[in-house]
């Protein structure tokens, strides 16, 4: 089975954190942080349409100007979601530029910010063809552990103790839908964005005797097509299964209110991406420095019961010596002690 979402980290673990989370079968992707994102391509970058920042530590925000520069004189929405203080952060940067010349360019680049701010959320559009002044007072809506919601996949944010706020994230598909390449191939259809199409009338329920048209071009540059049902179609090219779970925990301190609010944003995920900074024995340097142990790491994928575990965030102070943070996290990940 094919997921619809193959998350990766956009760095190794001694590096910024940062998770790519592209679609499959579209040109659009997520991203979990904005830390430097120079291992990324144009043609990546420029899938991205939400973005969540964990918080503002530099590590996790640099790659804002990066974006911003690529993004600037094209025609594009993006949607940035970050902690309190948000809007006041990603304002500062935007400030920090001239914008003198930017009203004459043809395209407009929107920026929508969400800032999740206790029992509430905050949101504030910016755009170029106003020199990215705000509009007015930020709209103000209640908060609901939920931030994000579309027809195939929801976002659900937490707040952690790092300090200050640090979002946990976590991504949910409501169901999962597998194209299958041997029925594509048995009805002579090509992949496309017409597999869009049909995956959103899968997630929006409709009538399976609906009809539904495949329209794609050929080699030759003619314009092809064929009728199905859209039940017709399921049954020839698709399999339906339940949704995967993708969770992010960046940086947060061990304490036993965060460990809870950690295992139940991830329980039961199918990946766990979690910040394993220092070694148990070196447990008062991460308490200082509001981190998790690597220990902690695994004993909370443990609890939650995830599929996969992966680390980031490595201190550096333990280069060249990663097997011993993997082994501490995964020896606690199996025994759940
Ligand atoms: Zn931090
Ligand atoms: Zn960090």
């Amino acid at each position: 089975m094919k997921p619809s979402f193959r998350p990766r980290l956009i760095n190794d673990p001694f590096s910024d954190p940062g998770l790519f989370i592209p679609f499959l079968f579209q040109r659009r992707a997520l991203l979990f942080d904005l830390g430097d994102l120079s291992r990324l391509s144009s043609r990546d970058l420029l899938k991205l349409s939400h973005i969540f920042v964990t918080h503002t530590h530099m590590d996790h925000f640099i790659g804002f100007d990066q974006l911003l520069r690529l993004l600037l004189g094209r025609d594009r929405e993006v949607y940035l979601y970050g902690p309190s203080q948000f809007i006041q952060k990603v304002r500062a940067k935007l400030s920090a530029y001239t914008w003198n010349l930017i009203e004459n360019y043809e395209n407009t680049l929107s920026i929508q910010v969400t800032e999740i701010r206790g029992e509430k959320v905050l949101v504030q559009r910016y755009s170029s063809s106003n020199r990215f002044r705000p509009t007015g007072p930020p709209v103000e809506i209640p908060f609901r552990g939920n931030v994000l919601s579309e027809k195939s996949f929801s976002i659900d944010v937490v707040s952690l103790d790092h300090k200050i706020d640090c979002l946990g994230l976590s991504l949910r598909e409501n169901f999962s839908i597998n194209i299958i390449k041997e029925g594509l191939k048995e009805q002579r259809l090509p992949v496309g964005p017409w597999l869009r199409e049909f995956k959103d009338a899968l997630y929006e329920g409709r009538d399976p005797t609906e009809k539904f048209r495949v329209v794609w071009t050929d080699m030759d540059g003619g314009v092809r097509q064929k009728e199905y049902s859209i039940g017709e179609l399921k049954e020839k090219i698709a399999r339906i299964s339940p949704g995967q779970k993708i969770t992010y925990l960046a940086d947060m301190i061990g304490s036993p209110e965060n460990m809870e609010k950690a295992v139940n944003l991830a329980r039961d995920s199918h990946h766990l991406f979690i910040e394993a900074p220092f070694l148990d024995r070196d447990r008062d340097i991460a308490r200082r420095k509001y981190h998790l142990t690597a220990k902690e790491a695994g004993l909370i994928a443990a609890r939650a019961r995830v599929g996969e575990l992966t680390l980031f965030h490595f201190s550096p102070r333990y280069y060249g010596r990663e097997q011993e943070l993997v082994g501490e996290a995964m020896a606690a990940f199996s025994a759940g002690v």
